[in-house]
């Protein structure tokens, strides 16, 4: 079954809200079985309304429609539906009852506008609205299904849970429901990881596998569509199995979650504690972990040593390290290295993790900007100092910065 969605709604088209309703309505539906090909948006017209249902038709065997169900001249679905269709709309009594008394209940004058809210086109079926007042309408016409929910996402939301899909499942018959997992990735680009998986991702074809990056992170998700979840998880494992075999180093977990939380659960897991000294990132890397509930058992703290003389200062960096002509000064390996010892033995925390670097727009001490050195001092161990040349703005450069000293300190704590 393919399904187009028909957002009806000019203050869509006019960017005045988000087209929340299609995001709920395309998971929905993918849980369902059913595959959604298109995404429509269109205005309250009707002429523009009829020819989106007229191309939706051709290409799809099932129509989901928001909006344009309330009361007022503008809102159109129905009876636009109805004309193409060549069929009358007719009053659902029940709604009717229930609008009626909701008027007269609160001793309030009902316009005869109110009366469309209970329309439906003949010979069909009606949707209960739990949260509003206009009744949805499951139409089967000529083999193709039409499902008329209204715009407003509180009221839609139910409708499409309860009613909606009910009478869904009443006209799919068996299709088989789509299963998915995601896989998380850090250390790598998107663009490397595909390559390391272009075998798999081009003779995929069922579980599909899809890759996409956010925020420095690559996503893998892994999608099958299976009679139960067994049967599901099943071919997912034999796929992610082979997608370890050639990327597994970088995997970090197998459910939708930031490696911060990752990190977090095995510094508890081995009840150690970890403290942060930070230039370029401003604080970034502490609000990443502090992001995660609970994470005060195992973050005892950080510092944001901006200046040369907070470097000094706080962490008791000498001077002559910092500046002066031959000094390596505050971006450089061997200050990213005291920056974590430091910060790490002020805090008696098991790790210290440190970044400094240049984020740009202008280079500074004649570093280039992305030059980035984050150092994860370890008790017990030698200090290890990453150097980085990252591209990007100000705050992309932070970020990757902020992302890969995570991704070097979950493999110290996964290599243990
Ligand atoms: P009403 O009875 O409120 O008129 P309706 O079914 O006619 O409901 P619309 O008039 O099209 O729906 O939209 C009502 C409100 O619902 C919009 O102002 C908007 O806040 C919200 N809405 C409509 N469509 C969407 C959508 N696709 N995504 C998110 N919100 C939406």
């Amino acid at each position: 079954m393919k399904a187009e969605i028909i957002a009806v709604g000019t203050e869509l088209l006019l960017g005045q809200i988000v087209n929340t309703n299609a995001q709920y309505l395309s998971q929905k539906l993918a849980a369902l079985g059913v595959d959604v090909y298109f995404q429509t948006v269109v205005g309250d017209n009707a002429h523009r309304l009829r020819e989106a249902i007229e191309i939706g038709r051709s290409r799809a065997d099932l129509l989901v429609f928001t909006g344009g169900l309330g009361p007022t001249q503008d809102d159109l679905t129905k009876d636009v539906l109805a004309e193409y269709l060549n069929r009358k709309l007719v009053i659902h009594e029940p709604t009717m009852a229930i609008i009626e008394e909701m008027f007269s209940s609160r001793g309030i004058y009902m316009a005869p506008s109110n009366r469309r809210q209970a329309l439906m086109i003949e010979d069909t079926d009606p949707l209960d609205n739990k949260a509003g007042l206009a009744v949805g309408n499951g139409v089967s016409v000529d083999g193709t299904l039409y499902l008329l929910l209204p715009g407003p996402p509180k009221e839609m939301k139910p409708m499409m849970d309860e009613a909606g899909e009910a009478w869904l499942r009443s006209k799919l018959g068996e299709a088989q429901p789509l299963f998915s997992r995601l896989l998380k990735f850090a250390g790598i680009g998107e663009s490397n990881l595909e390559a390391k998986l272009l075998h798999l991702i081009e003779g995929q074809s069922d579980p599909t596998i899809a890759p996409y990056a956010k925020e420095s992170e690559v996503t893998i998700r892994i999608s099958t569509k299976a009679a139960t979840a067994a049967e599901a998880d099943r071919k997912i494992d034999e796929t992610a199995a082979k997608i370890k075999e050639c990327a597994g180093e970088y995997l970090y977990a197998e459910q939708d979650i930031p490696i911060e939380v990752e990190i977090i659960r095995l510094l508890r897991g081995s009840q150690r504690k970890l403290a942060s000294a930070e230039s370029l990132s401003g604080g970034l890397f502490a609000q990443l972990i502090t992001n995660v509930p609970g994470s005060s058992g195992e973050f005892v703290g950080g510092v944001v040593t901006y200046t040369n003389g907070m470097k000094h200062h706080l962490l008791g960096i000498p001077i002559s390290q910092l500046e002066g002509k031959d000094a390596p000064g505050a971006i450089s390996d061997t200050t990213a290295a005291l920056m974590a010892e430091r910060v790490r033995e002020l805090s008696n925390a098991d790790f210290g993790v440190s970044l400094t670097g240049v984020a740009g727009p202008a280079e500074s001490e004649g570093k280039p900007v992305g030059l980035v050195y984050a150092a994860i001092a370890e008790r017990g161990k030698p200090t290890v100092v990453h150097t980085m040349n990252l591209h990007g703005d100000r705050s992309s450069i932070r970020m990757r910065a902020v992302k890969s000293a995570l991704y070097r300190l979950w493999l110290s704590l996964r290599t243990e």
